[in-house]
């Protein structure tokens, strides 16, 4: 395997890439036999913890039926109608396989239906590794051009450089400048996290979503939601649902399916239907894969408000411990988000609002504490985001409080 792995998100982790033999509830066993704390979560998915019964159930039993049918399905129109009962913008839907193809469909869509080329996209939002999207992701502040017009950054070496063009780059959490941009007229699609989650976990201002929506809609420009991380994790029916506005056209991944390689688009019938009959090509060997949507629709029946409740008041729990650990340690520090997913960002002593702000962030202390975690058994992701899951439960959330207590105090020492 290049470079020992099979995702560069993989690569680079300190001290080194683990072997997990097995993952349990809240629980990691590497193969050195160690216990960890696991807040990486599959990098988000895993909302239900790590092998939950009902999954298991699930798919063992769907497996019987066959593996791959490439017809129709039962399971797979019941996933659809959980995913078109619990989204609000989800009037029709298609299930692909990953995260960063369903954002192709999605523009693909939005450039059908307006006749239009380029997309807006937001610095430091993450929408996949394919190379018209994986632009400013994370560029060096030094090579980002000014704030209000950002210079497109490419993410990789080997990228189509042409893809920028047909791109606009904007600062997000800004309505003055979308109005401004969208105001040329040549734009299909607004994409963006309605919070952001990637990156780090940064809310949208009171009013701007709603002033996007509001915007889009003057321009004919469609407006996308990449509900990623968002979708079912901060809410039955995502940020959509928790800010209370709606999209055009929204991505789904992650934990739609508690790791099983399930994606979804979903949006608006008549922009919807363009894969049926406006011809607008939308395909994938493995999507509805049978045993995917068995998963699908076992974990999004397991989406009760109480399960929501619960991962929330001990998330809140953890957020709340480490900002009392990082102030009384004298560590600038913000901890922001939501319960169901937060980021930490040190030597930050205010809360980022957009990707600027975020880059400020001393990136070497986080890894230092990250690296002190993961001696005490408790696996952090190193850019600072946190995933908590339905099992890490009030106890467990006090013996990571406490590994981070005694992780900071070794690190002052
Ligand atoms: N969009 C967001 C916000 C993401 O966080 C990710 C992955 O981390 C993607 C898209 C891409 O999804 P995938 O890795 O399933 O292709």
């Amino acid at each position: 395997m290049a470079g020992g792995v099979n995702s560069n998100f993989r690569l680079n982790i300190s001290p080194t890439p683990l072997v997990i033999e097995r993952g349990d509830g809240a629980y990691l066993y590497d193969a050195d036999g160690n216990r960890l704390t696991d807040y990486y979560l599959g990098m988000g998915p895993m909302i239900l913890g790590h092998k939950p019964q009902v999954i298991v159930e699930a798919v063992t039993s769907q497996i019987e039926k066959g593996i791959l049918l490439a017809g129709q399905t039962a399971i797979e129109a019941e996933a659809a109608r959980l995913v078109c009962e619990m989204v609000p913008c989800a009037e029709r839907m298609r299930f692909g396989s990953s995260g960063s193809e369903v954002i192709q469909a999605a523009l693909r869509l939005a450039r059908a239906a307006t006749g239009r080329e380029k997309i807006v996209k937001f610095e430091g939002h993450y929408h996949g590794w394919f190379d018209n999207v994986l632009w400013s992701v994370a560029p060096p502040l030094d090579a980002a051009g000014p704030r209000e017009a950002p210079v497109p950054f490419a993410g990789s070496k080997g990228q189509l450089s042409t893809t920028a063009e047909a791109l606009a780059i904007l600062p997000w959490n800004d309505l003055a400048a979308l109005e401004k941009r969208l105001a040329v007229g040549d734009i299909a699609a607004v994409l963006m996290e309605a919070a952001m989650c990637n990156a780090g976990a940064i809310h949208p201002l009171p009013g701007y979503l709603e002033g996007v929506r509001d915007i889009c809609t003057r321009t004919g420009t469609i407006l996308i939601f990449d509900e990623v991380i968002t979708g079912f994790r901060i809410a039955p029916g995502g940020a959509q649902e928790y800010f209370g506005v709606t999209p055009d056209l929204a991505t789904f991944g992650k934990a739609i399916a508690n790791g099983f390689p399930v994606a979804a688009i979903a949006g608006r019938a008549d922009l919807m239907e363009l894969c049926a009959t406006g011809g607008v090509l939308h395909g994938g060997t493995y999507n509805a894969q049978p045993i995917a949507m068995a998963a699908t629709v076992a974990t999004l029946k397991s989406l009760t408000p109480a399960l929501y409740d619960a991962i929330a008041g001990n998330g809140t729990r953890l957020m709340d411990g480490l900002r009392t650990i990082f102030a009384s340690a004298g560590i600038p520090a913000s901890v922001t988000g939501f319960p169901q997913v937060f980021h930490v960002a040190f030597g930050l002593d205010t809360p980022a609002l957009d990707y600027r702000d975020l880059a400020r962030m001393n990136r070497p202390a986080y890894v230092a504490f990250a690296t002190a975690l993961l001696e005490r058994g408790v696996r952090v992701l190193e850019r600072g985001a946190w995933f908590m899951s339905s099992e890490h439960d009030q106890g467990i959330v006090d013996e990571t409080l406490a590994a981070a207590a005694d992780a900071v105090g070794a690190l002052r020492r």
